[in-house]
C-alpha cells in the first residue's frame, strides 16, 4: 500500500496481435494473413480489437500496463489512424505511466516517414525491425517482401523521426546461408549501433512452404556451422559492446526488451486479438472457473478464426450492445468465456515454467527469488537435476551481489532445451 493509502497496482504486460502481412514468408507459421490488397478487413479488425480492449476494464482495478507490445504479423501495416485508435482505447482502458515501454514491430517496405512520425506521435517508443539478412538473394528465399536497401531506409528514417530505441531482427542457419555471410549481415548491422539485436535460429515449421521443399532441406548448414553462426553472434555482439541478457537477445546497456523480459520473469501479460495468449491470476467472477481454483495463475489464448473473432467483438457483439457499454464485470466475463484452452497452473507446473524461463536469460535463476515465490528451496526440488548438469558443464553456480545464482553455461545454452527437460516434473 502507498503512504497516501491508495493500492500499488501490478504490473501487467499487454501483448495486440495484428494478423497481417503483405504476404506470407516462406517459413512463417504464425498466425498472420496475406492481405492481398484487400484492407477493409484491417480496419474491421481494428474496430474488434477496440471492443476487446475496452471489455477487459475491470482488470485496470489491479493492474497497471509496464510494456505494451504490437506484434504480428505486420503492426506496422496498421495507419497511424488506425494505430492512433487503438492507443486511444488502451488509455481509457488501462493506467498508462510515461515510463511505459511501447513497442511496435515494423517491416521494411511498410511505412514512410509520415507513418513513423505518426507513430510516434501516437507515443511508440521502441520499434523492432524484421531484417533476418542483408543478402538480398537470402531476403528473397525467405520469401521477405523487402531488400536490405529497403530496411535501411526504413531505419534511417526511424532514427530521424526520432526513435531512440530499435532493435533489429536477425535470422541464422538460412538454407544456403555461409558462417561468412551470416558475419556479414552482423557486422553490418553492428554498424548501424541499434540498440538491441535478436538473432533466432531458423526453426523448419511444419505447414510451411519451406517444409515441404526438399532442396531447402538440402541446403540448411550443417549443425557445426550453426553452432559456429551462435557461437559467432556472441563474440561478435558482446565485442561491439552488447549484452546477451538472454539466449537469442542481446542489448546496449540497459536497453533490454522489457516487454520480452517481462515473459521471463513471470509478470502477469494480457494478449488481445487473434490467437494472443494471456498469463493472468483467476479471478471467482470468471464463470468457466471452480471455487477452488480461483487465485491460481491461469494460461489461455484467444481462437484463432477471424471470422469467429469478428462476430465475438464486432461492433455489436454481447446480447445486442456495444462490449464497452456493458458493465465491467459482465464486459470481463463475456472476454472470459472467449478463451481457448485455459489452463489452471499447479505449484508443479509454475515451479517449471520458472526455472524454464529463468534459465533462457544470462544471468540465470536467483535461488532467493525462487524459494520466495514457491516457499522451498531450489535445492530440494532439484537437486539431481543440479548436480547432473553442473557435472556436464552445462549450468554454472555463482553468487551476485549476496544472491545465488544458477545459470546455464555458454556449452549450456547450445542445448538448452536437453536440459530443461531435466527440470521438468
Ligand atoms: S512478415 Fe513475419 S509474420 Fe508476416 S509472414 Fe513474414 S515472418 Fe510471418
Amino acid at each position: 500500500m502507498k503512504q497516501n493509502g491508495t493500492h500499488e497496482k501490478e504490473a501487467l504486460g499487454l501483448y495486440l496481435h495484428i494478423p497481417f502481412c503483405l504476404s506470407k514468408c516462406n517459413y512463417c507459421d504464425f498466425c498472420s494473413f496475406a492481405v492481398k490488397g484487400d484492407f477493409s478487413t484491417v480496419q474491421q479488425y481494428v474496430d474488434a480489437l477496440c471492443n476487446e480492449i475496452a471489455a477487459y476494464r475491470y482488470l485496470s482495478r489491479k493492474y497497471e500496463l509496464c510494456t505494451i507490445y504490437f506484434g504480428g504479423g505486420t503492426p506496422s501495416l496498421l495507419s497511424v489512424e488506425q494505430l492512433s485508435q487503438v492507443m486511444d482505447v488502451i488509455y481509457k482502458t488501462f493506467s498508462v505511466s510515461r515510463y511505459t515501454e511501447i513497442t511496435l514491430e515494423c517491416n521494411p517496405g511498410t511505412t514512410n516517414e509520415d507513418k513513423l512520425a505518426g507513430y510516434k506521435g501516437c507515443l511508440v517508443n521502441r520499434l523492432s525491425i524484421g531484417l533476418q539478412s542483408v543478402s538480398n538473394e537470402r531476403l528473397k528465399r525467405l520469401g521477405r517482401i523487402h531488400t536490405y536497401e529497403q530496411f535501411l531506409e526504413q531505419y534511417e528514417t526511424a532514427r530521424k523521426v526520432g526513435f531512440q530505441n530499435i532493435s533489429v531482427d536477425l535470422m541464422s542457419a538460412l538454407p544456403g546461408q555461409s558462417l561468412k555471410e551470416y558475419e556479414t549481415s552482423l557486422k553490418t548491422v553492428i554498424a548501424l549501433a541499434p540498440e538491441h539485436i535478436s538473432s533466432y535460429g531458423l526453426i523448419m515449421e511444419e505447414g510451411t512452404p519451406f517444409y515441404t521443399d526438399k532442396t531447402i532441406w538440402e541446403s540448411l548448414p550443417e549443425e557445426k556451422i550453426c553452432v559456429a553462426m551462435y557461437e559467432r553472434t556472441g563474440e561478435l555482439l558482446t565485442g561491439a559492446g552488447y549484452e546477451q541478457y538472454e539466449i537469442s537477445n542481446y542489448c546496449k546497456p540497459g536497453m533490454y526488451s522489457r516487454h520480452n523480459s517481462s515473459y521471463w520473469i513471470g509478470t502477469p501479460y494480457l494478449g488481445v486479438g487473434l490467437n494472443a495468449s494471456s498469463y493472468l491470476q483467476g479471478e471467482e467472477i470468471i464463470p468457466v472457473l471452480k471455487v477452488e481454483e480461483a487465485g491460481r495463475m491461469l494460461r489461455f489464448r484467444n481462437g484463432d478464426s477471424m471470422k469467429e473473432y469478428l462476430l465475438c467483438y464486432g461492433n455489436r457483439a454481447g446480447k445486442g450492445e456495444a462490449l464497452s457499454a456493458i458493465d465491467e464485470v459482465a464486459a470481463y466475463q463475456y472476454c472470459s468465456r472467449q478463451w481457448r484452452e485455459i489452463e489452471v497452473l499447479s505449484d508443479n507446473d509454475r515451479m517449471e515454467e520458472f526455472v524454464f524461463l529463468g534459465l533462457r536469460r544470462l544471468e540465470g535463476i536467483r535461488l532467493a527469488d525462487f524459494e520466495q515465490r514457491f516457499q522451498i528451496p531450489f535445492r530440494t526440488i532439484y537437486q539431481k537435476s543440479l548436480r547432473k548438469h553442473i557435472n556436464l558443464g552445462n549450468l554454472m553456480r555463482y553468487e551476485k551481489e549476496g544472491f545465488k545464482y544458477v545459470a546455464l553455461t555458454p556449452q549450456g545454452m547450445l542445448i538448452s532445451n536437453q536440459v530443461f527437460v531435466d527440470f521438468m516434473f
